[in-house]
């Protein structure tokens, strides 16, 4: 039996393939067909970056290899442009962290700052 888990590692294995392959495009060329899976840019939700440079026409799946873990992972088209146009990210960040060590490191935060209150109380 296949499992859930495994199908999913399945599908981010060609995804990350398919990431690599688009690696080199331009998502700033005007004379280039965005590929299959590229999400649009809303020009609009990018004027808070104050650049000269042109901005992306669209997003495509891009390979983030984590500062953390060194594990190489797709950071999805769409959530690029969740990160640039709703969460106002600055055009030239991109996703240091691997999901699972974002979701660690989110962790460590969140308990931190659970941890400092109950410690304050214990000292008195
Ligand atoms: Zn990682």
């Amino acid at each position: 039996m296949t499992s859930d888990k495994t199908k999913k590692e399945r599908l981010d294995q060609s995804r990350l393939k398919r990431a690599k392959a688009t690696a080199d495009i331009d998502t700033r060329d005007e004379n280039i067909t965005p590929p299959p899976g590229a999400v649009m840019a809303d020009h609009a939700q990018l004027s808070h970056n104050n650049t000269y440079d042109r901005l992306p026409r669209f997003y495509i799946d891009k390979v983030v290899v984590c500062r953390q873990c060194g594990k190489e992972e797709v950071w999805p088209a769409e959530r690029q442009k969740w990160w640039y146009e709703i969460a106002k990210g600055n055009i030239n960040t991109q996703a240091v962290l691997c999901r699972s060590c974002r979701g660690k490191e989110k962790a460590r935060k969140d308990a931190a700052r659970r941890v400092l209150p109950a410690g304050l109380k214990k000292n008195k």
